[in-house]
């Protein structure tokens, strides 16, 4: 198993490819998922390479779980939530496509399902959700 430079997530951190970016610290970045399967659904990747969290360095996960927990806060705030999912994909049998490492974090509300995967967002409603996660970022 190794890590392409070409895949998806290493050109949005290269900023070859657009994105709506949420937050970045030293170690992390944090931008929406393009087919959102719920309500301000976002991405939390390591800066550095690796390609899932079989290959990834302690610090490299710890400073991915330090922000996912922030930016967590910061969407239960934003979209009055109940609760947070966590999602990790790792290899072609674990569901993982894009191959950078990578947290989902999904905003849930009680009774709501996730939305099927694979349905492109409309980018004028992405980029709404991506300012109330700012907003709440910065209280
Ligand atoms: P996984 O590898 O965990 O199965 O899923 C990869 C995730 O990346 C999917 O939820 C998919 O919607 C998202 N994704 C794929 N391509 C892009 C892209 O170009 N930009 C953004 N923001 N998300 C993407």
């Amino acid at each position: 198993m190794t890590y392409d430079s070409d895949n998806i997530f290493a050109k949005i951190l290269r900023g070859e490819i657009p994105c709506e970016k949420l937050y970045e610290d030293e170690e992390t970045f944090v931008f929406m998922d393009i087919m959102p399967r719920a309500d301000g659904h976002c991405l939390v990747i390591p800066k550095t390479p690796c390609r899932n969290m079989l290959d990834a360095s302690v610090e490299q996960l710890a400073a991915c779980l330090n922000t996912v927990q922030k930016i967590s806060h910061a969407c239960m705030d934003a979209f009055d939530a109940q609760g947070i999912t966590l999602q990790q994909f790792n290899e072609p049998a674990g569901g993982q496509e894009v191959y950078h490492l990578h947290f989902h974090i999904l905003p849930r509300h009680e009774g709501l399902k996730l939305r099927p995967p694979g349905q492109m967002a409309d980018f004028a409603v992405l980029k709404q959700q991506a300012d109330k996660i700012r907003k709440a970022l910065a209280r």
